[in-house]
């Protein structure tokens, strides 16, 4: 967790079904009024891999640089796509940068009871598998418009989060935080107060 400018505390919003999604909302949008970001010290970093340690491959964690690096340039896509406006290249470049620096293959294991497929990432290349992972499961998700329709900006204003609305009610980041805030809000105008 991390502090807001109102010393509120922010809670990292996790579990989007791509990892990239948590990535993102791990900082803060250009000009929103959250300024914090959570990748800024090496804890906040460890304790974003730990939460999300059983979705990416295994290893050793990637440079903190690579990982703002892609990081932005997910957020450059994602935001493009949600606001309807070309995706810039730049972005699909970073991004292609990490889907090829680390190659993925998969096998098949027979197990007592019918096929299981394993899937091991290399890093003897020198790439990070985690970034490649995040990479690549963000390009498959990115590059299908029924998935693009569904990503969308947390209706509280003030918030910057993005997530996947896999329910179309959904229109918050996270209605304990953002619906209360909101809510509450709403309430105190209302009521002639704050
Ligand atoms: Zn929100």
């Amino acid at each position: 967790m991390a502090a807001d400018a109102s010393g509120r505390s922010r809670i990292a919003i996790i579990g989007e079904p791509i990892v990239a999604a948590d990535l993102i909302n791990t900082g803060a949008a250009p000009g929103s009024a959250v300024s914090d970001d959570l990748l800024s010290a090496e804890r906040g970093t460890a304790a974003w891999w730990r939460i999300e340690g059983a979705r990416v491959p295994g290893g050793g964690l990637p440079d903190i640089q690579a990982l703002r690096r892609l990081r932005s340039a997910l957020r450059d896509m994602i935001e493009a796509l949600v606001d309807n406006r070309p995706v810039p290249q730049a972005a699909v470049s970073d991004l292609n940068f990490f889907t090829h620096s680390a190659p993925a293959s998969t096998r098949l294991r027979l197990t007592g009871t019918g096929l299981l497929a394993e899937t091991h990432w290399h890093g003897e290349y020198g790439g990070n598998p985690r970034l490649a992972f995040i990479a690549t499961q963000a390009a498959a998700f990115l590059s299908d418009p029924s998935k693009v329709s569904k990503l969308r900006r947390c209706a509280n204003p003030a918030c910057s989060m993005i997530f996947i609305a896999l329910n179309p009610r959904r229109s918050w980041c996270a209605p304990g935080v953002c619906g209360n805030r909101v809510r509450v809000a709403r309430h105190h105008r209302r009521a002639g107060g704050a």
